[in-house]
C-alpha cells in the first residue's frame, strides 16, 4: 500500500484521485478543481502545458538518464548556462540534485566543507530562522524549526549545530556577535517562509543579513525552493540581496519532474577548486542531471521569459489584494499576500477543519495545514479562478 505523506494513516481520509489535469484544473473521476496550491507550489505553468510535454517527449526519443560520473549532455550543459545567465552575480556554479531537500543538504555540506578546505576548523555551526523549513532530510529538518520532528529533540535532545533565530534584525545582529566565529553559514528562505506558516518578513533583514556575512565572513544562503521562479513578486529574491549559494527546486521543472539546483559564487567554487583531492565537493546523487528534468526546465525557464510571467504575478498579486484587503472575520488572525501567495491564518487550526471538502463541493482543491489557509497558484491562472478561489475561502468563514 501508498504510505502517504505527513499522515496518520490510521485516521486519514481517502485522498481524492485525479484521473486527467489541465491548465490549473485537476480532474477527478466526477469533479473537476482549481489547484490553488500548484501541486506544493510547483505546477506555475500548469498541468500538461503542450510545449513541457513535448520538451520530455523529445528528449526521451534520445535518451532519459545518463549520469553525470563520468558522462554530460546538452541539456544538462546549457541548463547550467542558462542558469548562470538569469541569476544574479556570480551565482554561476550549478550542483544539480532530485529534490529541493537534497538540494538544501549540498548547500549546508558546502558551507562546512568551504571553511574546513580553508582550515577554519571552528566554524561548525548554521544560523537559521525560527519557523524555517528547508526540507524532510536529517540535516535540513535539524536547520527547520519544525514541531513535527519533536521525536528527533526527544532522541537526540537540543541541536547543537543550529542556532535558530526570528526574521528580527535585533535578533540577528545580537546573533552575529556571539556566535561569529563559529557560523559557516547562515540559511534562509528569502521573504516568504513557506511550510512554517506563509510567513513575510522584510528586505531590510536580508540586506543586514548580507552585510553581517560580509563583516565575519559567514556564507549566505538563500533557499528559494519555494520562492524562485516570481513566487514572492521577484524573479529571484537574490535579485534584490545577493546571496553566496541560492537553492532552486520546486519551479525549477514547471513542476514536471522532481529536480533541483544548488548554484553557488565564485569564491564558494574557488573553497574546492584545488590540486588537494580532498578538497573536492563528494556528493552525487544518481538522477542528477537528468536529461528530462534538464530539457523541462530549460523550456519552463523559456516560457517563463517569453510569456512575461512577472507580468502575470504582478497581476495576481493586484488581484489578490483587490479580493482579500479588509477581510475580516472573529476567527481570521491576519490576512496577508506577498506575490502569487496569499494567506490567511486563523486563531484555531480547528476552524479549517470541513475546508477542504467544503472547497471541493465549489470546485477548488485547496490543503490547509494548522492555522493556515492559503493559495499559491500556477501563473497561468485567469482572473475569475482566482476571483473563485478567494470567495471560495471567504464564503467558508462569512457562511460560518
Ligand atoms: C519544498 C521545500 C524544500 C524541499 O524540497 P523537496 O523537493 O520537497 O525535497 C526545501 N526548502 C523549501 C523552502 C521548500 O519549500
Amino acid at each position: 500500500m501508498i504510505w502517504y505523506p505527513y499522515e496518520q494513516m490510521k485516521t486519514m481520509k481517502e485522498p481524492y484521485e485525479i484521473v486527467d489535469a489541465e491548465g490549473v484544473y485537476l480532474y477527478t473521476k466526477d469533479a473537476k478543481l482549481i489547484d490553488s496550491v500548484s501541486s506544493w507550489w510547483c505546477m506555475i505553468h500548469g498541468y500538461k502545458h503542450p510545449e513541457l510535454t513535448s520538451a520530455i517527449k523529445e528528449q526521451a526519443d534520445h535518451f532519459s538518464h545518463v549520469m553525470l560520473g563520468g558522462l554530460t549532455h546538452a541539456p544538462v550543459k546549457r541548463l547550467s548556462e542558462k542558469l548562470a545567465e538569469i541569476l544574479p552575480g556570480d551565482l554561476d556554479y550549478c550542483f544539480f540534485s532530485d529534490s529541493g531537500s537534497v538540494a538544501v543538504e549540498v548547500s549546508l555540506k558546502m558551507a562546512l566543507q568551504y571553511y574546513m578546505n580553508k582550515g577554519e576548523k571552528g566554524r561548525t555551526k548554521v544560523l537559521a530562522l525560527t519557523h524555517a523549513y528547508h526540507g524532510d532530510t536529517f540535516k535540513t529538518m535539524e536547520v527547520g524549526d519544525d514541531e513535527d520532528y519533536h521525536f528527533v529533540l526527544e532522541a537526540y535532545g537540543p541541536k547543537t549545530n543550529v542556532i535558530n533565530i526570528p526574521t528580527e534584525i535585533d535578533a540577528l545582529e545580537e546573533a552575529f556577535a556571539k556566535h561569529h566565529q563559529e557560523l559557516n553559514a547562515f540559511i534562509v528562505e528569502p521573504l516568504l517562509q513557506g511550510a512554517g506558516g506563509m510567513r513575510m518578513y522584510d528586505v531590510s533583514f536580508l540586506k543586514r543579513a548580507r552585510e553581517l556575512c560580509d563583516t565575519y565572513g559567514v556564507l549566505l544562503i538563500f533557499d528559494e525552493v519555494a520562492t524562485g521562479f516570481g513566487r514572492t513578486g521577484n524573479r529571484f529574491v537574490a535579485d534584490l540581496v545577493l546571496p553566496d549559494i541560492i537553492v532552486l527546486g520546486k519551479a525549477l521543472v514547471g513542476g514536471y519532474i522532481g529536480h533541483a539546483a544548488t548554484v553557488a559564487n565564485k569564491k564558494v567554487f574557488d573553497g574546492f577548486y584545488s590540486d588537494d583531492a580532498r578538497c573536492a565537493l563528494m556528493h552525487g546523487p544518481t538522477f542528477m542531471g537528468n536529461a528530462l528534468a534538464a530539457s523541462v526546465a530549460l523550456k519552463s525557464i523559456e516560457v517563463f521569459e517569453r510569456e512575461n510571467y512577472m507580468d502575470k504575478i504582478r497581476k495576481i498579486e493586484e488581484i489578490s489584494h483587490r479580493e482579500l484587503d479588509g477581510f475580516s472575520h472573529p476567527l481570521i488572525k491576519e490576512v496577508r499576500i506577498l506575490g502569487a501567495c496569499a494567506c490567511i491564518e486563523v486563531y484555531d487550526e480547528a476552524v479549517l477543519k470541513g475546508y477542504q471538502e467544503f472547497a471541493y463541493n465549489r470546485g477548488v482543491f485547496a490543503r490547509p495545514f494548522l492555522t493556515y489557509l492559503y493559495s499559491m497558484v500556477p501563473y497561468i491562472i485567469k482572473e475569475d479562478e482566482l476571483v473563485k478561489i478567494f470567495a471560495t475561502m471567504k464564503a467558508f468563514f462569512t457562511e460560518k
